[in-house]
């Protein structure tokens, strides 16, 4: 199939945890043991050869080695120097990027790769809740972020959608990262094992069931936006899915932009301005800067998973959220 093609060209992502080491000492420690760096990123990443590596060349956390790279086994993965993390699914916290001190929220946080990332680009600083509704996943979160060094989370088990926006603890709250539940469908290849989502799509499955079910899908979506709206704080509020339907993308950012008029799409400027592939401008009714705000992946030419996502500001005239 397609997705098995796009899977076999993925390189490998190695996410380094600041937490723990340095982007120079992991080149370092890597070409000591014989991989060999590329010191100017080539335009075509599946060129890597074997016991090849670079930088990405959006990411500044982020080594990119040969597809079938396996580095489960390797002691820098089992102390927590790196994490093994597709691209795309780093986009988020770039993209969010709380300063020091901030308090965030991570409503739907489990196993918790974003967190353990808004964790490392805050330095440890500031406070960081981690939401999610499943228990055992929320147990992963814990180990994980345990290992990887991280000090500034609060893990909270139970819906984000139950959550208080007025409860005082969450006055200072400006950052969110939305990572809700979604149809997984942009997904080629499972890098970092247990990933997002809920089941992939069946092939058998009929169009109106497909249907149904990502419209329960995005009306989640869009209920976790709007709760996070509510937070009398809220200032950059970053959506994603691993999705390639635009009914659990622009279709849901319209519908938000709809209701709230409190909210805008930041503009490209601070959203990865250098990742070329953007929004469909089609589901904007043509309007491009809308679709220019916002971030696509194509698992078929960009090598890393199908993905979005978006983030809204609060507009400078708008008031306070509403009580
Ligand atoms: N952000 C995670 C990461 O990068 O490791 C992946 C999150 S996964 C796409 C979606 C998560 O949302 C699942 O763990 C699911 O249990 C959780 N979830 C679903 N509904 C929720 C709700 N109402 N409140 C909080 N979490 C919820």
């Amino acid at each position: 199939s397609q997705k098995a093609k796009d899977a076999v060209l993925i390189p490998r992502y190695v996410r380094v945890n600041t937490h723990k080491s340095t982007v120079d000492k992991i080149i370092k420690s890597f070409k000591k043991e014989g991989y060999n760096f590329i010191e100017d990123t080539p335009e075509d990443l599946k060129e890597l050869g074997k016991k090849t590596f670079c930088q990405d060349p959006h990411l500044s956390d982020l080594l990119v080695f040969a597809p079938k790279t396996d580095l489960h086994n390797h002691p820098l993965y089992v102390s927590g120097d790196i994490i093994l993390q597709d691209k795309a699914s780093c986009f988020p916290a770039h993209v969010c990027y709380p300063p020091k001190d901030a308090h965030a929220i991570d409503a739907c946080a489990a196993p918790g790769n974003k967190t353990s990332h808004l964790s490392a680009l805050m330095q440890n600083t500031g406070k960081i809740w981690a939401f999610d509704l499943d228990s055992r996943r929320l147990e992963l979160l814990k180990r994980m972020t345990g290992k990887a060094g991280c000090k500034n989370i609060s893990p909270v088990h139970g819906s984000f959608l139950e959550v208080d926006p007025n409860d005082p603890q969450y006055a200072k709250v400006e950052y969110f990262l939305l990572d809700p539940s979604c149809s997984g469908s942009g997904i080629v290849s499972r890098l970092d094992h247990l990933v997002d989502n809920d089941d992939e799509e069946n092939e058998s499955t009929t169009d109106n069931t497909k249907d149904e079910r990502l419209k329960n899908l995005s009306d989640f979506q869009i209920s976790i936006i709007q709760h996070a709206f509510k937070f009398p704080n809220a200032k950059r509020v970053v959506y994603s899915t691993c999705s390639i339907h635009p009914q659990e993308n622009e279709q849901v950012v319209n519908a938000v932009l709809k209701d709230n008029s409190d909210f805008t799409l930041a503009p490209r400027s601070s959203v990865l301005p250098t990742w070329k592939r953007r929004g469909l401008a089609s589901e904007f009714n043509g309007n491009d800067q809308d679709a220019d705000a916002v971030v696509r992946t194509d698992p078929s030419h960009d090598l890393t998973n199908g993905f979005f996502v978006a983030c809204f500001v609060r507009s400078s005239s708008s008031s306070k959220g509403k009580k």
